[in-house]
């Protein structure tokens, strides 16, 4: 099963994120508290595609509401987007975890739960049919792009894709999070505002 038995015919984003409140065309839905469905103007030019929620967005039922999403405020504050513009999502839309104590520790999704969940993204893109795609981070490049896509080689630059004029890979903000280096951490967030900016001002130009 995958989601596509989930999914209504319509693109209106409303009935959309209704309709995934119940989707289990996967097994992940059962141990989140949520669907956490994409957030944003229909009308956005921009979209960003994350891996999948965390712990507090499985919480809030809100995509990068948690740690990376503040990291993510920052970078789009520095490329100069307002997040108010930007549709946000994820590839997978249910927190996929495993127990450390009585932490939740997040853990990468499947393929094959990559791939259940793509009608969903397919719908959203259907709807917003954005002018500026990025891929946040290798799994949400992996979605997008196809399995051929590495952020370390692919990340800095334009990609071609179906999906929208302008497509870009740039590191999850997580990413960034990671790092405990002063150093590393500067130039990864560096990396990131600079992709971001790249495509929002081949979006401005359009
Ligand atoms: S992760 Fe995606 S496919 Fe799996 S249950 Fe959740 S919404 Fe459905």
């Amino acid at each position: 099963m995958t989601s596509a038995d989930f999914v209504p015919d319509t693109r209106s984003l409303r009935t959309l994120r209704q309709a995934a409140r119940d989707c289990r065309g996967c097994p992940l839905w059962e141990d989140a508290t949520q669907t956490v469905f994409g957030e944003g103007p229909r009308k956005a030019r921009l979209m960003l595609v994350g891996e999948q929620p965390g712990d507090e967005e499985d919480l809030e039922g809100e995509p990068f509401v948690g740690p990376a999403g503040r990291v993510l405020d920052d970078a789009l504050r520095a490329a100069g987007i307002s997040r108010g513009e930007v549709y946000l999502t994820n590839a997978v839309k249910h927190f996929k975890w495993r127990a450390r104590g009585r932490r939740r520790l997040h853990q990468t999704p499947r393929a094959g739960e990559i791939e259940a969940c793509r009608p969903w993204l397919e719908a959203e893109l259907e709807a917003i049919k954005p002018v500026g795609l990025v891929a946040l981070g290798a799994t949400a490049g992996r979605a997008l792009f196809g399995p051929g896509v590495r952020v370390g080689q692919d990340r800095g630059r334009l990609l071609e894709s179906p999906l929208a004029p302008l497509a870009a890979l740039t590191l999850h903000p997580s990413a960034v999070l990671r790092l405990h280096d002063h150093n590393e951490r500067e130039g990864a967030m560096a990396a990131l505002v600079e992709d971001l900016r790249m495509v929002a001002v081949g979006v401005a130009d359009r």
